[in-house]
Order: structure tokens, then C-alpha cells, then sequence
């Protein structure tokens, strides 16, 4: 039978030195898709989205084979690359789809589960830490925003604490913040470990190619897929490719690609980490979308994470990234003035997708074609448990957790670019105004 034809018209670049990956030791050398395999399965993209569903494929269909097929290396994409809080719930400022919200709940907190127990089951290395994260607030403004992050959880019938400027200081060491919001059930990751760890375990009946990008795919009868030294045949494609879904010719018009760069600093000396209250570890997240994201990790390094961008290009330019790191520089000096020449192990950028009505992209794209990607709040918890719950629809298998996804709405359609471009960047450029004491 012809096959109808789709090309990737765009790979993942990825930006430059991923900070998490770079601490790590040196993978070993990547097995490619050489010559004509064949599977039952094929998985593109290895992120959160792609091994939670590789593994449950291969869990619940023991005697059939999946290819899970990755452009880079684990731990280097975006699952690699974010600032690591694996968030169980999550409110923000004015939550308008609190129904979707408190489903958007259930999904994240059962993804945070499941990542725990994977964790702990094969002792994955990675840093976790059930510390929990603090919301805080530096300006006027983002205290008000720090409000409805509090209404928020309310609303969800999630317990916080206040934290006043004090209480703020003692964890951090930094008077920087007027007010924090404390919520336990969330974790830190070092993210690009986890996802290695992940990888690693999978079962038997999967292989991981990696230095493979799918440039292009045939589908009717069955699918095949090209990569630069070889092809994969498979009966069902799931693709986990995230924002490049749209560069493949589908799922156009679902997610808005933005932004975002962090950088990690080199270890802090026993005099400089003192400077950082009292707990030994931290995760700050900000009330306004303008903040800054903050870590302490147990290896005693800072994550700063801020600056946000219309992404639809999906590159990241070095003089854009010598710019980052030159903001990120100064935000830590604002909040610990004797580190803000502390050396950056890595500065990169990475993109988030983002939908109009916190929807779900989930399910069948065609007749054996699938497609999952995490959006909006707490994505790599609902990108887990997405990925698991993906494969146990495909394999037949209901439950409760299914349920609930299927009947979250589905992403809505967004308006092209130039409208989305102008739209988007009037908004980036409005948060950076009213926050930009948050930065
Ligand atoms: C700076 C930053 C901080 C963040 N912080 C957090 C956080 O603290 N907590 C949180 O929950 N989320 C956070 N996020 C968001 C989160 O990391 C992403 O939403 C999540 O990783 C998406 O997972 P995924 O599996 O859908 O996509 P990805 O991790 O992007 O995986 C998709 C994979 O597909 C591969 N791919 C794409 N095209 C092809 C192709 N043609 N062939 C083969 N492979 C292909 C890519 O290389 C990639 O590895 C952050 C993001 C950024 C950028």
C-alpha cells in the first residue's frame, strides 16, 4: 500500500550546554537506528512523555517490541533541562478552568507517585528530595499575585503556610522576598539524572535509540520511520515529540511554544553555601509569571531559572544566551550580593507548550498513530502519568485515571502567526513590566 509521506521539517537543536547533563559523568555511546529494524511499537522522543510510555507499552505487552527513538541523548531535552520540581498540584493567579484544574490535580499527583516509586524501585540517583517548594513574592504587585496563588490552593483544598519575610530568610538566607507560600508533596530532581535513570530501567523488551531523529515518517499499512543511517518499521507510532510534534504536520495549533533559560552554578564552598539559610536544599517558585525560579540544590549549586520568549523558531542564539546568563548573573547578585560572580556550569534555553484552555493532547492521531504532550502546569508529572495512561488505552485497558484524561478538554485551536506572535509577545512584554522587581 502507498504510504502518505511526513517530514520533520525542524529537529531539536536543543541549545547550548545543559547545565544538569554537563555534571554528570559522560554517557556511554549511543545506540543508533542502523539498517532495517522492525518492531511492534516505536516511541519517538525520549523525554518524560516517551519513556513513561515505552515502559508501560512493554510492561502490559510483555512478547511485543518497542523502539523508543530519541534525536539526542536522554537527559539533554527538555525533560533534562527544566528546573527539576516535580509538582504533585500546582495554583497560579487567577485560575480560570477550575474544573480542568482539579483534573489537571489529580493527574499530577498520581504522575508524582508513580515517579517515586520508579525512583525508589530502581534507586535511581538523582537527587530526589520530598522538600516541597515555596511560592514567594519580592514586589508589591507579586504579592498580590501570591494571593491568588494561595486562593488557589484553597480553592483545591490544598494546605500552605505563610511564610513572612523572616521565615522566607531563614530558609534561603536571602531578605530579597517579602512573603513565601510553603506547600509540602512535591519533589526536586536533579532532572537530566532522572531521566537517565528512567532510560536505564526500562524493561527488556524495549530498545532506546538514541542520535536517531525521525526525519521523516510513512504511514498506511503499518509505519516506517527514516533516521539518518537506518529505518524502523512498527505497526503503531506513539509520537513524544513534545513541540516538534508541529514540525512533523501535526497537532499544529494546539500549543503556544514559549521559552524559557536557566542556568547552574558551579558547586558553592562552605562559606558561600552558609549564605543560603539553613536547610540545606531549596525550590522557590515565583508568584508572578515574570519571576524567577530558584534552586539550592543537595550538591550545592543554584539554579536560576527566568526570561520568557515566543519560541516558535526553537533556537537559541549564542549572543540571546551570553544575554541570559548576563540576567541571570545579576538576579542571583540581587539576592545574595557576594554570588553574583559565582561561576555557571551551563546556561541553556528550553521550550515549554503552553494551550488556551489548559486542554489535553492525548489519544489518536490516525488509524495507529498516537500522540501525547504535556502542557501548561506541572508538565513532567502529568507527562509521566500521561504516558502511562496513554499506553494503557492503547493496550485496551481502562481505569478511573483514563477516565479522567479523556474527559479533560482537548487543547484548543490557536490563531496563526503573525497573530499568535503578536499576541504572545504583547503579553511576555506586559509581565515583564509589572514584574520586573521579580526577576
Ligand atoms: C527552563 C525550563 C524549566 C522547566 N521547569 C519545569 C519544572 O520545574 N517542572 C516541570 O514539571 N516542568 C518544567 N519544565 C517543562 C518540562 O520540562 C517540559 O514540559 C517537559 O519536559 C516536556 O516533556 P516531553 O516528554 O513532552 O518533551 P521533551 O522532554 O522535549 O521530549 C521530547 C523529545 O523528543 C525528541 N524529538 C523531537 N523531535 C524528534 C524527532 N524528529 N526524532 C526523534 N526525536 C525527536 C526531542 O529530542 C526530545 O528529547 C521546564 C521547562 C524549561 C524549558
Amino acid at each position: 500500500m502507498a504510504q502518505r509521506m511526513f517530514g520533520a521539517r525542524k529537529l531539536p537543536g536543543d541549545g547550548p550546554r545543559n547545565g544538569w547533563f554537563e555534571t554528570l559523568p559522560e554517557p556511554p555511546p549511543a545506540r543508533r537506528v542502523e539498517g532495517r529494524i522492525r518492531v511492534d511499537f516505536a516511541v519517538v522522543g525520549a523525554g518524560i512523555c516517551g519513556c513513561s510510555t515505552a515502559r508501560r507499552l512493554a510492561e502490559l505487552r510483555p512478547d511485543d517490541s518497542v523502539a523508543l527513538i530519541e534525536a539526542g541523548r536522554v537527559g539533554y531535552g527538555t525533560s533534562g533541562r527544566n528546573a527539576g520540581f516535580m509538582l504533585d498540584n500546582h495554583s497560579h493567579g487567577g485560575m480560570k478552568h477550575m474544573e480542568a484544574a482539579r483534573k489537571n490535580v489529580r493527574l499530577s499527583s498520581a504522575g508524582t507517585d508513580w515517579l517515586r516509586r520508579l525512583v525508589r524501585e530502581h534507586q535511581i540517583q538523582c537527587q530526589w528530595s520530598d522538600w516541597g517548594r515555596i511560592y514567594v513574592a519580592a514586589g508589591e504587585g507579586a504579592e498580590a499575585e501570591l494571593r491568588n496563588v494561595s486562593d488557589g490552593f484553597d480553592s483545591l483544598g490544598a494546605p500552605w503556610r505563610e511564610l513572612d519575610r523572616d521565615g522566607v530568610e531563614a530558609v534561603t538566607g536571602s531578605r530579597y522576598y517579602r512573603r513565601g507560600v510553603r506547600v509540602d508533596g512535591s519533589a526536586l530532581v536533579q532532572p537530566s539524572a532522572m531521566m537517565r535513570g528512567l532510560a536505564a530501567t526500562l524493561p527488556a523488551n524495549v530498545a532506546l535509540y538514541e542520535e536517531s531523529p525521525v526525519l521523516e515518517m510513512g504511514a498506511g499499512g503499518g509505519f516506517r520511520l527514516t533516521c539518518p543511517d537506518g529505518t524502523v518499521e512498527a505497526r503503531q507510532v506513539v509520537l513524544c515529540t513534545h513541540v516538534f510534534t508541529e514540525e512533523m504536520g501535526f497537532l499544529k495549533h494546539r500549543a503556544v511554544p514559549l521559552a524559557s533559560f536557566a542556568s547552574l552554578t558551579e558547586p558553592l564552598s562552605d562559606a558561600q553555601a552558609a549564605m543560603l539559610g539553613g536547610e540545606g536544599e531549596f525550590g522557590l517558585l515565583p508568584a508572578h509569571s515574570n519571576g524567577s525560579t530558584v534552586r539550592l540544590t543537595q550538591d550545592r549549586r543554584i539554579l536560576m531559572r527566568n526570561t520568557l520568549f515566543y519560541a516558535r523558531e526553537k533556537r537559541f542564539p549564542a549572543a540571546l544566551m551570553e544575554r541570559v546568563a548576563d540576567i541571570h548573573r545579576r538576579s542571583i547578585a540581587a539576592r545574595w550580593p557576594d554570588l553574583g560572580d559565582t561561576g555557571f556550569a551551563g546556561t541553556w534555553g528550553g521550550i515549554l507548550g503552553f494551550t488556551r484552555n489548559e486542554g489535553a493532547i492525548f489519544g489518536p492521531v490516525r488509524d495507529g498513530l498516537w500522540a501525547l504532550m504535556s502542557c501548561d502546569v506541572a508538565p513532567m508529572t502529568k507527562g509521566a502519568i500521561g504516558g502511562k495512561l496513554l499506553a494503557e488505552h492503547i493496550c485496551g485497558e481502562d481505569s478511573e485515571l483514563l477516565q479522567v484524561v479523556l474527559s479533560l478538554p482537548r487543547a484548543a485551536l490557536l490563531p496563526p502567526d503573525p497573530i499568535l506572535r503578536f499576541v504572545v509577545n504583547r503579553r511576555v512584554g506586559r509581565l515583564a513590566a509589572t514584574g520586573a522587581a521579580e526577576r
